[in-house]
């Protein structure tokens, strides 16, 4: 547990040190990574205030009427870190960009390759994506990572405040792909990235909230992707339902709640 603790803040070190080798200059790169903060830090705990006060009122809560603590503070520290960690990575492109220099956000659609290559470009990075976070998810819970995300289990009936408040390892396993931006060569079609950066933002709410939506839980499972009541499970019981954007990687796996449970019960007979 000590040595978790004095790697995550080492990599938390090197990533705001390394603004100092920044190409713009070191000005440049602090003055981005204060904007993003602010920017990050403050949808997230304003978003997450907002979905938690709807939720906590909630008829539908999966774990019933609130037993256990909320931990709201702790959450809200831990999403402020996750936040800093977020903005040391979003500061690379945002330092090019106030000068003047070329990115890899475009906002043309020919810039970006043409409809078909950004329609088939964001289905693959998405499908890519999306089985980076089951893999890192499940290696999160291997004896030699699980230090690193030990504190996200800490919020057992978890609120909105939880769904970014993870610790910097596993911030930066997650957050990495912001940096991509930072290269010309690799195009991102702004509308498409922020449409999806907003959704994955909004779904992390909904996963943690404690609560359902019945329209909501009817049609995202029938597209494969993740649900609070299929994530509020891995919450409850951390051997289960590792997906964290689409379910398919826990159906292919067998690591979903009523494939292990029927495993169990032929186990036991
Ligand atoms: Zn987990």
């Amino acid at each position: 547990m000590k040595l978790a603790r004095w790697i995550e803040r080492g990599v938390l070190a090197a990533l705001l040190f390394a603004g100092l080798l920044c190409p713009q200059g070191a000005r440049a790169f602090y003055g981005s990574l204060a904007l993003a903060f602010v920017g990050i830090a403050g949808t997230l705990l304003v978003g997450a205030a907002i979905v938690t006060a709807i939720a906590e009122r909630s008829t539908s809560r999966l774990q019933g009427p609130r037993r256990l603590p909320r931990f709201s503070g702790r959450a809200a520290k831990d999403t402020t870190l996750a936040a800093l960690v977020a903005a040391s990575l979003l500061a690379w492109p945002l330092a090019r960009l106030f000068a003047d220099e070329p990115t890899g956000l475009v906002w043309d659609v020919d810039a970006a390759g043409g409809l078909t290559v950004v329609i088939l470009g964001n289905l693959g990075a998405l499908v890519v994506l999306d089985a980076w976070l089951y893999w890192k998810h499940r290696l999160l819970h291997t004896r030699a990572l699980f230090p690193f995300h030990r504190a996200h289990h800490g919020y057992r009936d978890p609120t909105a405040y939880a769904s970014f408040a993870v610790g910097t390892v596993e911030s930066v396993l997650t957050f990495w792909p912001i940096v991509l931006l930072a290269f010309p060569w690799a195009t991102h079609y702004a509308p498409v990235y922020f449409g999806l950066v907003g959704g994955f933002v909004l779904l992390n709410f909904y996963l943690h909230c404690g609560a359902t939506l019945r329209l909501v839980e009817a049609v995202l499972p029938r597209l494969g992707v993740n649900t609070s009541a299929f994530h509020n499970r891995h919450h409850a019981n951390a051997n289960v339902n590792f997906g964290e954007a689409m379910i398919v990687w826990d159906r292919l796996m067998g690591t979903n709640e009523a494939a292990v449970e029927a495993r169990r019960a032929i186990a036991s007979r």
